[in-house]
């Protein structure tokens, strides 16, 4: 074991543990410092379990169609063999992450770690202090929990993963992602679900006819939305938890649940002695290369605030390993993230919202609504859309927006032509793959309607 490195990284997860391999494999002695499980929140309670608890959920649709297929299905479902299955899959994932640490050499030390200078970290557990030439804090996010009378009685993501037992019913605070995913999980699996949200429409700064399709399609599978309203407090009501909304009005629940955000994780991390700046939400302020304001610390992932996402954060990771430890100055491009939300019905986007491209000079926006072909034989009314929006008489593509099933599978690809600055001309080209949804993307005959010096015309 030894006390002196050429990397710390604080955090095991996606952003750190791709730098730590990474500058190991370019000959850098590195250390690892993780206080709760290696692979960090995506593996172990983010986009893993997540997904995983998605497809679980899904089977409720399924069964739904199931007989205008000719099906009969007599379906039941056991929470705790979900959660165990889960359990297993990510043990298996963190094991591989140990393995891919410690195969080019990388030190993996359990204990919480505070940055004590600009190159020495300290130990917590242990007790003792390790010197570095270079630090990169990679330490994440966590989840916001507003400061509420008898907020210790709700839940967050954290913990929605292992409840002992379905809730009968779960009151779900927020209207983002992790917020919309969770409300289509709980319902799916047969939980009574309200979503309570401070805004008019879930998912803001994503596409408005998305958002609105979505919103129906929660509606569609019985969540209830209560929108403008904020938990005001919560309290014990015999084995539920009564929820005071602001209005005054008050509700039990089975479980409630904040899904109100995430803050960078740096509460007692020793930044502001180190000398590191950060933005006034607390995250690490980098430059394009994810350095500090301290030349020996840099931050990479969630706790610098770029994007919140996986494989963002593992993008940041290389590219700092590349730049510091192999010579080779790379900054990431955070424009053009494919996102998607894995709710139910799904959605999938890249680039530009139309409010947002119709804020930079004329264009045409292509719009589908249409039943998913899996829908046709049974009474579901739910529209899939797919929208793209291209600079004016068919230039280049700014966005594209799908609501409905394999969306985020689908904007995976339309990430490779967006990449390359593609027209609508390159994707009418494509020859078109029938049946099929995304067909849809490279069939657009006329647009469905225009923005012309900001102003819609048509539609
Ligand atoms: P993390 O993965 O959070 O890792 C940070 C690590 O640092 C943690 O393991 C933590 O224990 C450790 N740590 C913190 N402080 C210290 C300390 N002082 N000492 C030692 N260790 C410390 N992203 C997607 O791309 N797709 C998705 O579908 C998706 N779904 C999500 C669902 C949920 C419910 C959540 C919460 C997140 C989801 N995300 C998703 C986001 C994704 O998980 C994060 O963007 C990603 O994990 C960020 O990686 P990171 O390396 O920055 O931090």
């Amino acid at each position: 074991m030894s006390n002196s490195y050429d990397l710390v990284v604080i955090g095991a997860g996606s952003g750190g543990v791709r730098a730590a391999r990474m500058a190991a494999s370019y000959g850098a002695n590195v250390a690892i410092i993780e206080e709760f499980r290696v692979g960090g929140t995506c593996v172990i309670r983010g986009c893993v379990p997540k997904k995983l608890y998605v497809y679980a959920s899904r089977f409720r649709d399924l069964f739904d169609v199931a007989p205008s297929f000719g099906w009969t299905v007599d379906a039941s479902f056991d929470w705790p063999t979900l959660v165990a299955n889960k359990e297993m899959e990510i043990t298996r994932l963190e094991a591989a992450y140990v393995a891919n640490l410690e195969k080019p050499g990388v030190e993996i030390i359990r204990d919480r770690a505070v940055i004590a200078d600009p190159h020495t970290v300290h130990l917590v557990g242990q007790d003792r202090d390790l010197s570095a030439r270079y630090i990169l804090v990679a330490t994440g996010g966590r989840p916001f929990i507003p400061a509420i009378p008898g907020a210790e009685l709700g839940i967050t993501s954290n913990e929605a993963f292992d409840l002992p037992a379905l809730p009968h019913s779960i009151l779900i605070e927020g209207g983002g992602y992790i917020a919309v995913e969770f409300a289509t999980i709980f319902a799916g699996l047969g939980v009574h679900t309200t979503i309570v949200y401070r805004g008019d429409c879930v998912l803001r700064s994503f596409d408005d006819d998305m958002r609105r399709g979505l919103e129906a399609g929660l509606i569609d599978r019985g969540i209830k939305l209560i929108y403008q309203t904020t938990i005001a407090a919560l309290s014990r009501d015999g084995a539920d938890i009564a929820a005071t909304f602001s209005d005054g009005v008050t509700a039990p629940y089975g479980a409630v649940m904040f899904a109100t955000g995430r803050s960078a994780n740096v509460d007692g991390l020793g930044l502001q002695a180190a000398g590191v700046t950060q933005h006034a939400n607390g995250a690490v302020a980098v430059d394009a290369f994810s350095k500090t304001a301290v030349p020996s610390i840099y931050a990479v992932g969630d706790v610098t605030g770029r994007a919140a996402l996986t494989p963002v954060a593992i993008r940041e990771g290389w590219y700092f390993a590349e730049t510091v430890f192999n010579n080779n100055p790379l900054a990431v491009d955070h424009s053009q993230i494919p996102t998607a939300v894995f709710a139910e019905p799904e959605m999938g986007v890249i680039g530009l919202t139309e409010s947002e491209a119709a804020t930079h000079g004329d264009v045409d926006v292509y719009l589908s609504r249409f039943r998913p072909m899996m829908n046709t034989l049974s009474s579901r009314t739910e529209r899939m859309i797919i929208k793209l929006i291209t600079q004016r008489d068919g230039g280049k593509v700014l966005g594209v927006h799908i609501l409905g099933p394999g969306a985020g599978e689908m904007i995976q690809l339309v990430a490779i032509p967006m990449g390359m600055g593609a027209s609508k001309s390159d994707f009418d080209r494509a020859m078109a793959l029938h049946p099929s949804a995304a067909e849809e993307l490279v069939t657009f005959k006329t647009p469905s309607y225009t923005y012309r010096n900001g102003q819609k015309i048509g539609g």
